[in-house]
């Protein structure tokens, strides 16, 4: 507890430096962070047209990560950090010790990838769907090796109709057949975009037809920590063709998200939060309380049995 209390002040340390930093100073430039590796920073510079600059980074101010947004000066012999500037979002993971570690900031799309081989796991899809709206970001469901399925318009999984319904896109590819990979790459044009989903549904391959200038490592088993290897490629910020950026994620893109505990978990289920309006207890968790509207939709049919399940493993698991 103590760990963690203190890095709340050194939150509240780095949210004061913030503050005080004048982007009208002309000493002061904004920059985007692309690549973070071992202290060492590579910022686009926001404000003028120079090449990236690699930056150090000033004591306290936390972890910086791909797609942050920073505040640099630079001298001759070096440019530094001085301040991130507010994030929109930060994911987060947790490693295999039970730290929680920055992933990326500012992502605006994430993009949920299943396959048909390995074969959905709908409790995950709900975990990365909850984090994702509890962090203001869009999500995409993208159902890929569509190639291994025989009739496509079977819906497979039920994804179109559970998911469709709630507001969410569903794309179904294949790299194979290059199927619908054109309308995967306009998807993500004008976003910020983040691949994220277990080992072996394609995520390599996706990044690969979306950044086809990088060299992406496809059928890697260094995602897995049981393997007890490590991937020593790092995290970057991509620009696409279309517009729009792409924060690969290479070695952690089967993350586990995290899921916010202060933020309700009802408020990201889309169907559950419009539903609780109804309840007759304004903080009714929808578990056995009488009079709740969440339970009659599940009892109708209206919201997917399967959704409030994995509603209520969620709200066990953080509660
Ligand atoms: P990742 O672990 O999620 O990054 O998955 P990879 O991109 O490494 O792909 C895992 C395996 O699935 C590789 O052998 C790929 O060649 C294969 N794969 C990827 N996309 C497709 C697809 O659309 N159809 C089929 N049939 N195989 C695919
Ligand atoms: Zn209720």
């Amino acid at each position: 507890m103590a760990g963690r209390r203190l890095s709340q002040q050194q939150k509240r340390r780095i949210q004061q430096s913030q503050a005080v930093v004048d982007l009208k100073d002309e000493n002061n430039h904004s920059g985007l962070v692309i690549s973070h590796r071992g202290g060492e920073v590579e910022v686009e510079p926001l404000d003028n047209d120079q090449a990236n600059l690699q930056c150090n980074l000033r004591a306290n101010l936390g972890s910086i990560v791909s797609g942050d947004r920073v505040v640099y000066q630079q001298t001759e012999q070096e440019a530094i950090i001085i301040a991130i500037q507010p994030r929109d979002n930060l994911l987060q993971r947790v490693d295999g010790f039970g730290q929680v570690k920055a992933v990326a900031a500012n992502v605006t799309q994430l993009i949920i990838c299943l396959s048909v081989e390995p074969q959905p796991n709908l409790f995950l899809l709900d975990q990365y769907l909850l984090s994702a709206e509890q962090q203001d970001i869009e999500a995409l469901i993208v159902l890929n090796k569509i190639d291994l399925v025989d009739d496509i318009d079977s819906d497979p999984f039920d994804l179109e109709k559970i998911y469709q319904p709630l507001g969410y896109q569903i794309l179904y590819t294949s790299i194979k057949d290059h199927y619908h990979i054109e309308q995967l790459q306009q998807y993500c044009s004008g976003h910020t975009n983040l691949i994220s989903g277990v080992s072996g549904v394609g995520k390599s391959s996706l990044t690969q037809v979306i950044l086809p200038d990088e060299e992406i490592r496809i059928g890697e088993i260094s995602e897995s920590s049981k393997e007890g290897r490590h991937t020593t490629r790092t995290s970057r910020l991509y620009h696409l063709p279309l517009g729009g950026d792409l924060i690969d994620t290479p070695g952690v893109r089967g993350f586990n998200p995290v899921v916010d505990p202060h933020i309700s978990i009802a408020a990201g289920f889309r169907e559950i939060d419009a539903a609780s309006q109804h309840c007759k207890f304004s903080n009714c968790k929808h578990l056995n309380e009488p009079k709740c509207a969440v339970i009659s939709a599940v009892e109708t049919g209206e919201i997917d049995s399967g959704r409030y399940q994995n509603y209520l493993k969620l709200l066990e698991a953080n509660s």
